[in-house]
């Protein structure tokens, strides 16, 4: 649903008729444009010819057993392809994860989607399609989405305007209505859209994947970091805690043997005290749980590399070192391995 050809469409029509159109859309939920039986029949002609509701084709959907993860490939206008993914919490939070790129460039050796590179930007339309394509899902359940990350396939940063219209759309009282905290943005630390976010009014959640604990290795596994290694890439976040005062939340994946030891724990969590000083010329010796925290994701296999999961208890090891130096360490759920819907799995395969 692209408002902005809407907007084109109905520029000579009366006032109301944004509104009218935008809450049939954006919480109504409807499917075609005749069942806004109050629209002129014209006027739905024409949006039905120039402003389809959805420019998403659903190829496939696939469910994981225990019915908490359901991912989508869709086929974009031109042939490309995206997938997107929905994720039941157990506390009824329903989260959709959605695509900012067809591809990425970024080429990270551990990511799926990295490794098929990029095919194109998705429009603001095409992000917010799939959004409503799972809100119109979960309405015949009379479920809604609670929130969205941006954590499908590409890198939301260098797709940095369509993706906050993308925001900007969703959050409109007059639509969908989405509350900017429930939407979270994971970049691979492209240091210019941490800058740019800094300076919108947009309380929306900022994640970082950082990975690893050094330069070297972090290069080895994200290329990126030659562009925006990790003491500038940590600068950036710290002017961003400065200036938002939100929690950052830093993702670090469990590959075995490669970034899971006690020694690279220790590592990270003195990097983290000594990088994020929000400001503060003092070097804190603890670090501030109100800013930041660290989320241990799972490796989940691609098939394609030669990493692992890192066990379980490597990982207890890994979150006990960061947890003794006071960081605040979470780790994430694993949704819909079995469906390779997990983060890091999607390639918009058919
Ligand atoms: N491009 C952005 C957002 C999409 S990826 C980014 O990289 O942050 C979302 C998250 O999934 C990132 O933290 C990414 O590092 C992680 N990820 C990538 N490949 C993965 C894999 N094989 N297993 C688990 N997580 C993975
Ligand atoms: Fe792109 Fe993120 Fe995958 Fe890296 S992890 S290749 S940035 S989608």
């Amino acid at each position: 649903m692209d408002l902005n050809k809407l907007r084109e469409i109905l520029k000579d029509a009366r006032a109301f008729r944004l509104k009218q159109i935008k809450k049939a859309v954006f919480q109504d939920l409807i499917e075609n444009w005749d069942q806004i039986s109050t629209l002129p029949k014209n006027l739905r002609e024409q949006l039905d010819k120039d402003c389809p509701i959805s420019e998403l084709k659903e190829e496939k959907t696939l469910t994981s057993k225990d019915d908490q993860a359901t991912k989508i490939l869709f086929k974009l206008n031109d042939g490309s392809k995206v997938e997107s993914v929905l994720m039941r919490h157990l506390e009824e939070r329903i989260t959709v994860c959605v695509s900012s790129q067809a591809g990425c460039s970024i080429g990270c050796k551990f990511c799926a989607t990295g490794l098929q590179g990029l095919k194109r930007n998705l429009s603001s339309g095409e992000i917010v399609d799939q959004i409503l394509f799972f809100a119109r899902l979960l309405k015949k359940t009379n479920e809604k989405v609670s929130s969205v990350v941006f954590m499908g396939m590409g890198e939301p940063f260098l797709n940095y305007d369509n993706v906050l219209e993308a925001i900007k759309t969703l959050n409109d009282k007059d639509g969908f209505n989405l509350g900017a905290r429930h939407i979270s943005i994971s970049t691979a630390g492209i240091i210019e859209g941490i800058e740019k976010l800094n300076n919108e009014k947009l309380q929306v959640n900022l994640a970082v994947s950082l990975h690893a604990p050094d330069d070297e290795l972090r290069t080895e596994l994200m290329p990126i970091n030659k562009v925006y290694p990790i003491k500038k890439l940590l600068a950036a976040v710290d002017d961003y805690i400065k200036k938002t005062g939100r929690k950052v939340m830093f993702e670090y994946l469990m590959i075995d043997g490669v970034n899971d030891s006690p020694e690279q724990a220790e590592a990270l969590g003195k990097l983290l005290v000594h990088s994020l000083l929000f400001g503060n010329q003092k070097n804190f010796s603890q670090p501030d749980q109100r800013y930041y925290f660290v989320n241990l994701i799972s490796f989940n296999s691609t098939g394609h590399s030669e990493f692992k999961p890192s066990p379980g208890w490597k990982i207890k090891n890994f979150k006990q070192v960061l947890d003794n130096m006071g960081v605040d360490v979470t780790q994430r759920y694993r949704f819909g391995r079995e469906i390779k819907a997990a983060c890091g799995q999607l390639a918009g395969e058919n």
